[in-house]
């Protein structure tokens, strides 16, 4: 089982480098239920998607802080050294009354950090099945099988009614008009998704799971999209481009309206001006596959550096969250798994959020190349992921082979494939 705790920043960073393997909390009822060999999975309060896991040794129950205090060591609470002589059991009343220790008790929960990463998969849709609980199970059991920790459903905005005007402009495209007149198109309602996401999240589930909207985003329709989303609430609404002046990009058949037909340059800058527009709307808590314009591997004749540095400074301010997406990767073929290097980097540097995300649009796809990418968000070389990789990339290259320039043949599930089992 797992048991989700919030951390201030000191206590966060102190169970970060070792000086806290205790943690103290109410002994209530969301207590009572971990056991020793439980994983912790502890947020930073002030940052999002800043975690870090342990996992449950000892389980030390008391009546009160004032009884814990004088059994437990202080310098495993997190109490730095010239902090020890002033550590006092009232230290904890600003968080726990003494009516509340009375009643339920407290708990002294001492942990072994973790150092495996927590693994997220932040973008998949549910855009090819129904809306219903089963299909929504299938994710997270395939989330499950791959040892991941929590994921993220999104549904595209072209899914709901609701938004059916906000694509009017591209129907002046024939092509556009008939991807525009799918079933999987404009089929339900805004009200049967939130139906939806209320009968799953009164579920006890084995992963986090979170639900959001991938909203296709315009300047145009700006005050459309302000509107109708204003009247719903979300976990999060990721904010995507997926059109340049009414053309769609990631289509086969944006090659001809699109990609033959414009400059190259002129794309890209339309392209990142939309980004930057995205950002700056104040709509959106992420942004999608900040760099899919490369998809068809159609480059710029400009170095892209400045741009990217800008969008870094853009999303840091407005404290969005960036994903690394691995769509292109295994779905259309592009090499990068997720942001390029240069980008990721630059983002880093900028201090902006960033998430691993699959794209999945069917189950067996949730949590592809979400190892890599993580890696690849979170790496200073350090030797634990060098071994979670030998390991993936000896069994596993490509596994889904609509794909792709990879070098690799062998088609194989990630479970075949050996993927590390954590839990
Ligand atoms: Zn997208
Ligand atoms: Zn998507």
């Amino acid at each position: 089982m797992r048991h989700d705790l919030k951390l201030n920043d000191a206590p966060f960073e102190a169970v970060k480098h070792g000086r806290k393997t205790i943690e103290l909390r109410l002994l209530d009822e969301k207590r009572r239920k971990i056991s020793v060999g439980d994983l912790l999975v502890f947020h930073r309060v002030s940052k999002e998607y800043d975690i870090l896991l342990g996992r449950v040794v000892f389980l030390y129950p008391f009546e009160s802080f004032e009884a814990l205090y004088q059994a437990l060591p202080l310098e495993k609470m997190g109490y730095q050294k010239d902090e020890i002589a002033t550590a006092s059991y009232h230290d904890m009343e600003e968080y726990y009354s003494l009516d509340q220790q009375k009643e339920n008790g407290v708990l002294g929960i001492e942990f072994e950090k973790l150092e495996r990463p927590y693994l997220l998969d932040g973008h998949m849709h549910l855009e090819y099945g129904p809306l219903n609980r089963e299909y929504v199970m299938e994710f997270i059991q395939s989330a499950v099988e791959k040892g991941l920790d929590e994921i993220n459903i999104l549904d595209h905005t072209h899914r709901f009614e609701e938004f059916r005007e906000v694509y009017e402009p591209l129907r002046k495209i024939e092509a556009q008009n008939v991807w525009l007149q799918q079933k999987t198109k404009f089929c339900n309602t805004l009200n049967e998704y939130e139906a939806l996401i209320r009968e799953i999240k009164a579920m006890d589930l084995p992963i986090r799971v979170k639900f959001g909207l991938e909203v296709c985003y315009t300047k145009e329709s700006e005050e459309a999209l302000r509107k109708i989303l204003s009247n719903h609430s979300f976990d999060f609404l990721t904010g995507a481009v997926h059109s340049i002046h009414g053309i769609l990009y990631d289509m086969p058949f944006s090659k001809e309206y699109l990609w033959e037909a414009k400059e190259t340059d002129w794309i890209y800058e339309e392209y990142y001006q939309a980004i930057r527009d995205c950002i700056a709307s104040g709509l959106f808590d992420r942004l999608a596959h900040p760099d899919t314009i490369k998809m068809f591997h159609y480059a710029p004749s400009y170095d892209l550096t400045d741009t990217y540095r800008k969008i870094g400074r853009e999303l840091q301010e407005r404290n969005m969250i960036a994903e690394s997406n691995t769509g292109a990767h295994y779905r259309y073929g592009h090499e990068d798994i997720g942001l390029s290097d240069e980008f990721l980097n630059i983002l880093k540097e900028e201090g902006v959020s960033l998430i691993p995300a699959s794209d999945a649009h069917h189950p067996q796809d949730v949590g592809s190349y979400i190892p890599e990418a993580a890696g690849k968000i979170r790496s200073k070389g350090d030797c634990l992921w060098k071994g979670v990789f030998t390991t993936l990339r000896r069994v596993r290259r490509c596994w889904r082979m609509k794909c792709c320039k990879c070098s690799a043949k062998n088609v194989t599930t990630m479970k075949e494939a050996g993927w590390p089992s954590w839990r």
